[in-house]
């Protein structure tokens, strides 16, 4: 959540309807697949099912082809579905059927999931495989060089996280020069450093080297496989694989682009979505309207200096027009946990007169009952002042940020 925040970047002005897409789009582990697929990556046969029927049938086919087992995998967008009952071995066609029925449909429930889970709409069946071992391999920025890093661990399989916070000196990392790329010395490097069998070093080399490509050509923001599997016949495979998108460059990338699954997401967010609004769901009850994802960040760190959670991250733009902020309005108040609204303006190229305008329209439309507090700076901010005092509805102006900040912490304890 917080890389979103901080990733937030606003490049191509003219692409407002493509950025307004969750930060770094996600796509299913079978749509993974078959991106790193065609660079070559070795990921196990198999093929996405949308109904019992399909998923049979696949599992039908894979058996007759030869497999000693499949593997009914959830498709949703979010790991540790394993060790949530998301992912099944079956021996035979009866038992693949049996999981298929149980999982398709099932609200699963993991980790990254939050406690209400997510619906599985759709399956991954895939040919099992031996496995003799499970490793780990990541690529992602690292912010503090502003390079990319490739790591490998030996504890794949399990949350890497984990690893990273209990064992680090278990992740084993490279970082890549952006202007020499991933050198084939460094994927040696990382093949030795994960105990792999001399007969498998070539092999996985080359298995380093096409999921960089893959992640160069796609602009990805992290492509993660774990588990990278040894089997017991010294192949390497792709067990499991997560790839997220660098939203500023999808629309170098349409075909990806049409990949985005709207199901996975947060309702509200797809909402806002819509409307260019560039909104991220938290868990708080004050919920924050602001321009600028900068000041917005700093709102949401003032609420809680304040002693207050916020319930969103909302960036309306500097061009926000009323409809725009109608529809804002509403999208934050579709949150059955918001408690008080803030809205915090500096009124650079959206003047203050027009946002509180914007404001009252949108507060008598929708019939606003919960506390409104505002902070208002900028262009034109006697007259924003004059609009809201004249409307005749209840909203609190603070002379300050941090005033403000006090007054919609007392004002969302005051609702509870
Ligand atoms: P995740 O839990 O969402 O990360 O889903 P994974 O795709 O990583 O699967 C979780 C675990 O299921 C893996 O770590 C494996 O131990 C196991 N698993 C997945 N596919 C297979 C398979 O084909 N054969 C066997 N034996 N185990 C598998
Ligand atoms: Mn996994």
């Amino acid at each position: 959540m917080l890389t979103q925040l901080v990733a937030y970047q606003n490049e191509f002005p003219e692409e407002s309807a493509d950025r307004a897409v969750p930060t770094h789009m996600k796509i299913h582990e079978y749509q993974a697949k078959e991106i790193l697929s065609k660079y070559g990556v070795a990921v196990p046969k198999g093929e996405m099912a949308n109904t019992p029927e399909e998923a049979a049938a696949e599992a039908r086919k894979l058996f007759a082809e030869g497999a000693s087992g499949v593997v009914v995998k959830a498709q949703i967008h979010a790991g540790g579905r394993g060790k949530g009952g998301g992912v099944k071995v079956a021996r035979s066609r009866e038992e693949a059927e049996e999981h298929v029925k149980n999982i398709l449909g099932m609200q699963l429930v993991t980790h990254q999931t939050g406690p209400q889970g997510q619906k599985v709409q759709r399956l991954l069946i895939e040919e099992t495989a031996a496995i003799d071992r499970e490793l780990y391999l990541g690529i992602v920025l690292d912010r503090a060089t502003g390079k990319l890093v490739y790591m490998a661990s030996q504890a794949g399989g399990m949350e890497i996280e984990e690893v990273a916070a209990k064992t680090p000196e278990a992740i084993f990392k490279e970082t890549i020069d952006p202007a020499v790329g991933f050198g084939a010395w460094q994927a040696r490097k990382l093949a030795f450093a994960l105990g792999l069998k001399p007969t498998q070093i070539n092999q996985a080399v080359a298995f380093l080297q096409s999921l960089y490509k893959a992640f160069i050509d796609t602009d990805a923001s992290l492509v993660e496989i774990n588990p990278f599997i040894t089997t017991k016949d010294d192949k390497l495979f792709a067990l499991d694989a997560k790839i997220t998108f660098d939203d500023n460059a999808l629309f170098r990338h349409p075909d990806i682009k049409a990949l985005r699954d709207v199901a996975e997401e947060d309702p509200l967010e797809v909402e806002a979505s819509k409307y260019a609004l560039n909104y991220i769901k938290l868990d708080g009850t004050i919920a924050c309207m602001v321009n600028g994802a900068g000041l917005a960040m700093a709102t949401m760190d003032i609420i809680q200096y304040a002693g207050g959670s916020p319930a969103n991250f909302l960036d309306v733009g500097g061009g926000a027009t009323q409809e725009q902020i109608e529809h804002a309005f509403e999208i934050l108040l579709s949150d059955a946990n918001v408690k008080a609204i803030f809205i915090n303006i500096f009124g650079g190229i959206l003047r203050v007169d027009r946002l509180a305008t914007g404001v009252v329209a949108a507060a008598k439309k929708l019939n606003v009952k919960v506390p409104i507090v505002l902070r208002l700076e900028g262009t034109n901010v006697e007259e924003g002042r004059k609009i809201l005092k004249d409307s005749g509805l209840n909203f609190e102006v603070g002379a300050t940020m941090k005033e403000a900040a006090e007054l919609v912490v007392a004002a969302a304890e005051g609702a509870k």
